[in-house]
């Protein structure tokens, strides 16, 4: 791929003040970070801007960039696509951007409330479990803060005497385009900010303890394939006191041997002999109320369809219900006794071709 030019990639022009450059890569990075941003390219793009930022937001490399372009880096970097901006400080960009976090992994200062993760989990429901909602015991794997230390991961708390409280220490790096300053996580504390004199046994001054539990959840009517129901604060513990995680249940509903469901309304083939086509008849037809007696009249044909109205399954939302529909279809005997065929040959004696749809055919031949 041919390597975009660094001022068109952040859309500013060859003039752009530092300021403009640094807000045009703001907004890059707003819409490109792939903790916001889901989509495949974004990591990519993200990537792109990154390193046309180090670039231009550094007047020595600007300067060079603008007289060589892209060639002033490639020795340097040993080839084109392997930009190197690992020592690059994007900390003060990102800090107010993403609380402390930065792409590069390192959580920068973490000692501020965080919510814990959120996770999801697929369900399997019957069609029936879907339609009339059901009472599921789901197990999950999840965190909780340790009972013992009561989440604080030791005991005697203090400041921690390396990176003073935040979190974070800076130290010099040197690269092939002169020494940066870097940012990474407190190697003392892990980015907690915070020393203990006893660190608890239970979690090993994580604070958290793994645990596996059972949660009783209440799955409503007329929920479908693909929908989600969020069981607020019943995921991971949350961090420096934040509100925890929640878990998602994702439906997969499985399908039905007879009925088949349309968004709300439910469809049932109903087979049917050709007597009980052409004389009519009544069926007893099941719905997912129960019983149903239907009346068919006579001359039905394959493919007729009949509403039975509020039939179907309750809106998950609304209450409201969808339909049912019962569609016909009628099935030729395969085989027939020498009775019924003597039948068969006495009714095709009479004038059975008296629709139009026949007379067309005849007017071709
Ligand atoms: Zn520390
Ligand atoms: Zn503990």
């Amino acid at each position: 791929m041919e390597k975009r030019d660094y001022y068109e990639v952040l859309g500013v022009s060859k003039n752009a003040s530092d300021d403009e450059i640094k807000a045009a890569f703001r907004q890059m990075a707003k819409k490109y970070h792939p903790d916001i941003n889901k989509s495949p390219d974004a990591p990519e793009k993200f990537k792109e801007a990154q390193e046309a930022y180090s670039v231009l937001s550094d007047p020595t490399k600007r300067a060079q960039y603008d007289q060589y372009g892209h060639a002033a880096f490639q020795g340097a970097t040993g080839g084109a696509g392997g930009f190197d901006f690992s020592g690059f400080d994007f900390s003060d960009i990102f800090g107010d951007l993403f609380g402390g976090s930065s792409f590069f992994g390192g959580r920068g200062s973490s000692n501020r409330a965080r919510k814990g993760n959120d996770s999801i989990l697929r369900i399997n429901l019957t069609f029936e479990e879907a339609v009339f909602g059901c009472k599921k015991t789901i197990n999950i794997n999840t965190s909780e803060n340790c009972p013992e230390c009561n989440g604080k991961g030791g005991y005697d708390e203090s400041v921690c005497p390396t990176c003073h409280g935040s979190g974070s220490v800076t130290a010099e790096q040197r690269t092939l385009f002169g020494a940066f300053m870097t940012k990474t996580t407190c190697p003392t504390c892990h980015g907690n900010g915070r020393s203990f004199k006893e660190t608890c046994k239970k979690c090993r001054g994580t604070g958290k303890i793994k645990v596996n539990k059972d949660l009783e959840v209440k799955i409503p009517a007329g929920v479908n394939t693909g929908n989600q129901l969020r069981l607020s604060g019943k995921g991971e513990a949350g961090v420096n006191g934040g509100p925890n995680g929640d878990v998602y249940l994702e439906f997969n509903v499985k399908n039905h041997p007879l009925f088949e469901r349309d968004d709300n309304d439910i469809y049932l083939t109903l087979p049917i002999t050709v007597t009980e086509a052409i004389l009519g008849c009544k069926k007893d037809i099941p719905t997912i109320y129960g019983t149903v007696t239907l009346t068919i009249p006579e001359g039905s044909e394959t493919n007729d369809k009949q509403r039975l109205k509020g039939k179907g399954v309750e809106d998950v939302n609304t209450g409201r219900k969808g339909d049912m529909y019962v569609v016909l279809k009628i099935v030729i005997p395969k085989k027939l006794s020498r009775d019924q065929k003597k039948l068969f040959e006495e009714l095709s004696k009479t004038d059975l071709e008296s629709g139009s749809e026949f007379k067309k055919i005849r007017e071709y031949l």
